[in-house]
């Protein structure tokens, strides 16, 4: 079976297969693992040389030990289904109603995956944030590490630099860490590790007033006297992407940020107070996200990986801005399908899906009629995004640079979903996202 898979294989253009094999140690088998969109296997395991009745495909990512099952090919009927259930769970509705998160989300016309970094820029990251844990007296910032290195090694390991890869995590680690204690997981004994005051996040204005000062410290050359651990680590983070950037993109880009961290305040404020009329329209529903998520910093990003610059006549480009939008939304829903699971147990009702569930003009829909709308309007951004290039149609390098970036901020996105334990949970809806994958940078970095 192993070598008649790398046989027909062989000369396709798959050239990230890794390899195939029976395996030992999942009560699936065989086992086909490859990096690649699953419907282009599926048309390789057409080939009459396979005689199993079913292929199951993993994905790899980040490191080796990672794997995760993406979906189930059944040669017999000639279709892609669901991975198989592994793990038990609580099962209140029909699951294999429930669309298949990666194979229904991965499709053909998705852009492929950015390339991952090196393990050494993994680990050079990794001791990068623990040295920022140690020198500030913050041991809880590394439970955030992993999100962070995972997210930017899928969405942005191809960039050259090191250094960058850096920034770019500790920054990323920095606005989960951010994100949970001041929205989705509130723990006060991390504020108080971090020299936060307690009442902060129970007060919109001072809340508001917290992140400007974190801001004016992101932008500021001089260290701040006598910094707060969470005052020192915005300082430095800001330090270190001023020093690998130039003053203009800067400047934007910490404009960025303070935008993403108003909206989140906002629409926090809005939930707290039960007025939430952005959960009633789509259309409002998905500004809110664009603003609130840090999609629009994150593809900001693309410039700073590449140290590739749009500059203004290109960066306020009405197309590419409409451009930059789709691929935002396409991530801030991926992130909704994905995260579902966790926000049903956050009671965090900014999610696209249990909108369409509580949708009063259609009379609700249930669970998977809900989630296969949601993959509808993540698969309607990438036919977007599409028209707007060839629209836009630049020769220019910097526009082909970023557009480029920016498509594979969208594949790496539902990579890293389909990836890190952040979505996992033993009673998840999903029964792909039940079983928790073994922390590769956790047991060997
Ligand atoms: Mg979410």
């Amino acid at each position: 079976m192993a070598l008649h898979v790398q046989s027909a294989l062989h000369g396709t253009g798959m050239t990230s297969v890794l390899h195939s094999r029976f395996s030992n140690t999942s009560p699936v088998a065989p086992i086909f693992r490859a990096r690649s969109c699953p419907t282009s296997v599926a048309a390789f395991l057409k080939r009459p040389c396979f005689h199993s009745p079913s292929v199951n495909l993993l994905y790899n990512s980040t490191l080796p030990s990672m794997w995760c099952c993406i979906a189930s090919y059944d040669i017999a009927q000639g279709r892609l289904q669901r991975p198989r259930v592994i793990t038990s769970g609580v099962v209140k509705f029909d699951e294999m109603a429930l669309p298949p998160l990666v194979a229904s989300t991965v499709i053909p016309d998705l852009p492929p995956p950015p390339a991952q970094a090196s393990f050494s820029v993994l680990c050079a990251a990794k001791d990068h944030m623990k040295n920022i844990a140690e020198r500030w007296s913050v041991h809880s910032f590394e439970s955030w590490t992993h999100p962070g290195i995972s997210f930017t090694n899928e969405v942005f390991g191809s960039t050259s630099s090191r250094d960058r890869f850096v920034a770019i995590a500790t920054l990323q680690t920095f606005y989960f860490m951010l994100d949970d204690i001041f929205s989705d997981a509130p723990n006060e004994s991390v504020l108080e590790e971090f020299g936060i005051s307690r009442s902060i996040g129970k007060c919109s204005q001072k809340l508001a007033a917290f992140f400007k000062r974190l801001n004016s410290i992101f932008r500021q050359q001089e260290i701040p006297s006598n910094p707060t651990p969470i005052e020192g680590i915005t300082w430095e983070l800001g330090h270190d992407m001023r020093r690998l950037s130039n003053p203009e993109w800067f400047n934007k880009f910490a404009d960025c940020l303070l935008e993403h961290q108003i909206a989140g305040v906002s629409s926090h404020v809005d939930h707290i107070a039960d007025d939430q009329q952005f959960l009633k329209e789509v259309e409002a529903y998905a500004q809110m996200r664009v603003l609130n998520s840090g999609g629009r910093w994150v593809m900001m990003l693309v410039e700073f990986a590449t140290n590739v610059y749009l500059g203004d006549e290109f960066s306020a480009h009405p197309i590419l801005h409409q451009l930059t939008n789709a691929a935002v939304i396409h991530c801030v829903y991926v992130n909704d399908l994905f995260s579902y699971p966790k926000e049903m147990f956050e009671e965090n009702p900014r999610n696209i899906i249990k909108m369409f569930m509580q949708d009063s003009n259609d009379g609700g829909s249930g669970l998977s009629q809900a989630a296969w709308k949601a993959v509808d309007l993540i698969n309607t951004q990438i036919h977007t995004v599409a028209e707007l290039e060839k629209k836009f149609d630049s020769e220019v390098f910097a526009v082909r640079s970023y557009i480029d970036g920016v498509k594979g901020v969208m594949t790496g996105n539902i990579y890293f979903h389909s990836v890190d334990n952040r979505y996992r949970h033993p009673n998840s809806v999903f029964p792909e996202l039940r079983e928790n994958i073994t922390n590769a940078h956790e047991t060997n970095v």
